[in-house]
């Protein structure tokens, strides 16, 4: 099986300079090589993700796209459904979302089929996005005088996937836990969860947790916890190593052997309307997203005998 743990350490360098840059670099070139021999199937059966923390700002549009695309590069089809009216996502895969764009809040709101907003990403012939707009800040409101309000995306999607098979559904979630959060954890089979290796990581996640299990008894009984990745991590410091470890220890499972270095190039990319992947495919949180989608598309069959 295709890993590279980015704790082990490589050889030093073909000129016997052995430096912790030196070792970095021949680790980094080492995980490309492996990541270049990969070779994956998709089976035609859908995973629907669900990109969830009510944290703000830890990660989740960045993992979103860039697992996603990561994805679409080892050949899926993939969707990103852009749920969050800062529309950080539909940014980063380069397609249009401004006021008159039809988009997600159309689906929800005005019953528009998926297929009539859905965009092909720039990046990757087999990436899309379902973009979402400002008009989606109302919809938290406007949602709650809908008939079967909870459901919304989830009667869309299943509508959409009827005609046009995906491999991954990624469903990038707004850090609330309000009803369009609700769409999402009913939409989809698989909560994963970004933790930032800070302080205050696991604070709220008990919440998390509850309202995971309260949709579970109530509208969607396949939603569970599949997957934790641990993101902008900085190995110099002994806090993100402690925060690492407790969140192993409380999730062995799901917590994927992967972790996202901070990194400049990841924040950059969005900037230029693109996800690290296009932008620096090379750069050590290009190839960490990208091992993390490897992890994750392995994991497929883990995931289903659950
Ligand atoms: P929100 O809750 O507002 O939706 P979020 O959870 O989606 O936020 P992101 O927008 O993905 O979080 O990331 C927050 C900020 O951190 C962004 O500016 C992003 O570019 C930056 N960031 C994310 N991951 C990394 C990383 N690995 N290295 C450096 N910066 C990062
Ligand atoms: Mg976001």
């Amino acid at each position: 099986m295709f890993h590279v743990k980015q704790s082990e350490k490589a050889t030093p360098n073909t000129f016997g300079i052995d430096t912790p840059l030196a070792r970095e670099i021949a680790d980094l070139s080492a995980r490309r090589k492996a990541l270049e021999a990969v070779s994956l199937e998709f089976t035609g059966d859908t995973r629907i993700l669900t990109v969830s923390n009510q944290k703000g700002g830890v990660g989740k549009t960045t993992t979103a796209v860039n697992i996603s695309s990561a994805l679409a590069g080892l050949g899926a089809r993939v969707l990103v459904i852009d749920l969050d009216p800062q529309g950080n996502a539909s940014t980063a895969l380069g397609v249009p979302h401004n006021a008159e764009t039809p988009s997600i809040y159309d689906v929800l709101i005005g019953d528009v089929p998926l297929s009539d907003i859905v965009q092909q990403s720039p990046e990757d012939e087999n990436l899309f996005c379902a973009p979402s707009t400002i008009h989606l800040a109302g919809a938290e409101i406007e949602l709650v005088s809908q008939v079967a309000r909870e459901h919304r995306l989830r009667r869309a999607l299943l509508e959409l996937l009827d005609e046009t098979p995906f491999d991954y559904v990624v469903i990038d979630c707004p850090p609330s836990l309000g009803l369009l959060t609700i769409n999402a954890f009913t939409a989809a089979s698989e909560v994963f969860i970004p933790i930032q290796c800070e302080y205050y990581a696991l604070e709220g996640l008990s919440q998390l947790l509850g309202s995971i299990q309260m949709i579970q008894k109530h509208l969607n009984p396949d939603l569970h916890l599949s997957t934790i990745l641990l993101t902008m991590f900085d190995g110099r410091t002994r806090l993100a190593h402690q925060v690492a470890e407790e969140v192993r220890e409380h999730f062995p499972t799901q917590v994927l052997e992967t972790v996202i270095p901070r990194s400049v190039r990841v924040s950059e990319a969005p900037s230029f309307g693109q996800t690290v992947i296009a932008y620096d495919g090379q750069s050590a949180g290009a190839i960490a997203y990208r091992e993390a989608a490897v992890e994750i598309a392995s994991r497929a069959t883990q995931s289903k005998e659950k």
